[in-house]
């Protein structure tokens, strides 16, 4: 099955991705994080994203298109695939029309409000990935999960998140109309505690087995 993960930064995209991902044995593609790894590695890729990410804009499409465009093409996709962050745009998603036929839209629909604090108070394991909110953590600096160190996110402050959710409003919220319109958005509330979302995902993923 191929599946899209839709939601504003802070929905719990990735929180989900990784779920899903050990439940039904897809691959997570996150652009968010191919970025971050061509930053951390200082490829001509990440240089390039960096001057975007850093103020909370999008990646040009061209790019991330073909990045996407790759990855999919690999091996581990070819039963299935899960995107998360991707398409962010009307032109991404075109793009992937071309290359794939998308089965799942999962939009996860959280309130705005909650979205500024979730982000900024936000710590992610810098191995697995893993997000936690710092007011769970009583001063733990280590991921649960791994052990991995938690670090902020560089785009996780007030002034980038907010830029960030404009985008999302402006250019990626449209989307959920682009494929509404092609049946197949599964919309699911995300203020809930991630167990609850998971349980109504995963019953959804279920029955469409
Ligand atoms: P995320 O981890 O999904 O919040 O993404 C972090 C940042 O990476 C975003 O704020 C964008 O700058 C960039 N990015 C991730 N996915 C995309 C995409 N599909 N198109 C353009 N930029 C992206």
């Amino acid at each position: 099955m191929n599946i899209i993960l839709l939601g504003a930064p802070g929905a719990g995209k990735g929180t989900q991705a990784s779920k899903i991902s050990d439940g039904f044995s897809l691959p997570h593609i996150s652009t968010g994080d191919i970025f971050r790894e061509n930053i951390k590695n200082r490829t001509p890729i990440g240089m390039l994203a960096k001057s975007y990410t850093d103020q909370g804009l999008l990646v040009p499409d061209e790019v991330t298109c073909q990045i996407v465009e790759e990855r999919l093409g690999r091996e581990d996709c070819k039963n299935g695939y899960m995107l998360d962050g991707f398409p962010r745009t009307i032109a991404q998603a075109e793009a992937l029309d071309k290359i794939t036929k998308v089965d799942l839209v999962i939009n996860i629909d959280v309130d705005f409000s909650l979205l500024l604090d979730r982000l900024c108070g936000r710590r992610v394991c810098k191995d697995c990935g893993e997000s936690y909110h710092i007011t769970k953590l009583n001063g733990e600096t280590k991921c649960a999960r791994c052990s991995g160190e938690l670090y902020q996110r560089k785009d996780d402050n007030p002034e980038t998140v907010q830029s960030r959710l404009d985008v999302y409003k402006a250019q990626t919220a449209p989307l959920i109309e682009y494929y509404g319109k092609k049946g197949i958005v599964f919309n699911v509330e995300g203020n809930a505690a991630p167990e609850a979302v998971y349980a109504a995902i995963s019953a959804k993923l279920n029955a469409l087995k």
